[in-house]
């Protein structure tokens, strides 16, 4: 629950994600999410420097909706993998996939 008024920096700290001061019990430093080149390079020098000021408090609720994000765009990662190979198999299997290949190529 976030802290009402004012926060106290010995006892709460500040959420990276929702910037609402928690009790320092209702969350925990992580490494941040990585989103892109930029982060992840960050993270990995941080994490090979041992660099713990880089470790970011976020809160419970804040943690567990970024692990159901995460784990919803896994889901449709593999469902946009399988459409993929079903829809190569089908093209394979009726032969297009090869017309196509064909029409590629020079003659
Ligand atoms: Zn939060």
């Amino acid at each position: 629950m976030a802290v009402d008024g004012l926060p106290d920096p010995k006892r709460h700290a500040i959420c990276r994600k929702c910037m609402q001061w928690f009790d320092r019990t209702a969350g925990d430093l992580i490494w941040p999410p990585v989103n892109g080149l930029m982060s992840f390079v960050r993270v990995r020098a941080g994490k090979i420097a041992d660099a713990d000021k880089l470790m970011q408090f976020w809160c419970t609720g804040c943690q567990q909706r970024q692990a159901e994000r995460n784990r919803k765009s896994k889901i449709s990662a593999v469902i946009a993998i399988a459409v993929v190979a079903v829809v190569g198999a089908a093209l394979w299997y009726t032969g297009t996939l090869a017309e196509i290949m064909r029409g590629f190529s020079p003659r």
